[in-house]
């Protein structure tokens, strides 16, 4: 162990928050290949090679002996970057440094699949080994649109993979769809969500289109080309939220729908601001009081964790109660169960007082109409706010030790 890691260790060992070492562990293992890269995409990923290959599983056996988990995992969550584009023997490869650590039983077990990745080889694999969980990147069934995000897929192979993984018996299946694509109306978006619901998932995730920098369609915006209109994102938000209820799938935050007994745990665990272990080139973690961001880069991370070297962080940032209690605060509010302060208190070993402005500007909130008071510490975004929750987010106070 180098001295970075003993001086990273003697602080998380120091700091170790109180009540925080019984809470779910969630872990994420990023996969950063892709065979291209979609318009709108903004995470770190790679063309696969051999060579990569070889130093992405050298490297992820490393990180796990250098930070191991200290306890069971609750839930786990193998994303990308295309998963799905490994071999049947790179998962089985994959899924089996997953089980060489410790899981708590009824664990959550996701992986992200494209359609145009998904074989019955692949499922069986995945199975066998215990992922109960797939998250299938849709996006939408309309291929003028899907041609303007970049993707490839057509969509009888979403419908052929579907299938796949139905027939295969995993628990639980997510259908990822995005909105907002240049061009594309209410009634086109209307369309996607029948389709969607007529496959029968157990759980839905709405994303927005969003234009991060360094992506094409932010070129595209750049240039003119294309332009945001929030009021008709706005309207696409709003009429998800009308139609997945009616058609019964309960929402349970901004942009996710489920199910009952289906709402993806990692994701809870995380904005729960409970803790997480990211393995992989950009991976992040939260973990004993550090929040990191592992180097996006997959020579430089594989040879950070090589024995004698020292792993590489984009950000790293030590947090108190006071950090982590404000982002459960504001990751709270994007949920439809909203936020008590009482509980949040608790779990972060605060006095409640910490919370004396937020409750002034979420009383306010209120008075506007754009939040619900259930109790003096008890709070959630109405549907008006929610629309806004964003803007709220930025606004929120800071939380102040008295
Ligand atoms: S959106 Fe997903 S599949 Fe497309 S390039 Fe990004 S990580 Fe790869």
């Amino acid at each position: 162990m180098n001295q970075a890691d003993k001086e990273l260790n003697t602080l998380v060992l120091n700091k170790e928050l109180g009540g925080r070492k019984k809470l779910a562990l969630g872990l994420y293992v990023h996969v950063p290949f892709c065979s291209t890269t979609c318009d709108f995409c903004a995470f770190y990923q790679e063309k696969p090679s051999k060579k990569g290959m070889d130093a992405y599983f050298a490297g992820l056996r490393d990180e796990i002996s250098r930070f191991p988990p200290n306890r069971a995992l609750s839930t786990v969550f193998l994303g990308g970057g295309t998963p799905g584009l490994l071999q049947p023997e790179q998962l089985d490869q994959l899924c089996g440094l997953v089980n060489s650590l410790d899981m708590e039983s009824g664990a959550e077990w996701s992986i992200e699949l494209a359609p145009s990745e998904i074989t019955p080889e692949k499922l069986q694999v995945l199975h066998d080994q215990g992922v109960n969980r797939i998250s299938m990147g849709v996006q939408t069934f309309d291929p003028r649109f899907m041609d303007a995000l970049g993707r490839k897929h057509p969509v009888e192979k979403t419908l052929s993979a579907y299938s796949m993984i139905r027939e295969a018996g995993f628990f639980s299946v997510n259908l990822d769809l995005l909105f907002g694509a240049p061009g594309q109306t209410l009634a086109d978006w209307e369309s996607d969500l029948a389709r969607a619901v007529e496959l029968q998932p157990d759980h839905l995730s709405t994303y927005c289109l969003t234009f991060e920098e360094d992506t094409a369609m932010y070129v595209r915006l750049a240039g003119g080309k294309l332009k945001i209109d929030p009021e008709r994102e706005a309207e696409f938000y709003e009429f998800a939220w009308d139609y997945l209820p009616a058609h019964g799938y309960d929402q349970y935050e901004v942009s996710n729908y489920a199910k009952p007994g289906h709402a993806c745990r990692h994701n809870l665990n995380t904005w729960e601001m409970n803790e997480w272990i990211g393995y992989g080139p950009s991976a992040c973690s939260q973990y004993r009081g550090i929040r990191r961001k592992n180097i996006a880069s997959l020579e430089k991370w594989a040879a950070g964790l090589l024995p004698g070297g020292t792993p590489q962080f984009m950000e790293q940032e030590k947090l108190g109660p006071i950090d982590f209690a404000r982002d459960a605060v504001l990751f709270g509010l994007r949920m439809n169960q909203g936020i008590d302060l009482g509980k949040i208190a608790t779990q972060f070993d605060l006095h409640e007082s910490v919370f004396a402005e937020s409750v002034h500007f979420l009383d306010r909130l209120c008075q506007e109409g754009l939040a619900e008071k259930q109790s003096p510490d008890t709070f959630r975004l109405t549907k008006q706010g929610r629309i806004l929750c964003d803007a709220i987010a930025c606004d929120l106070p800071e939380l102040t030790e008295r």
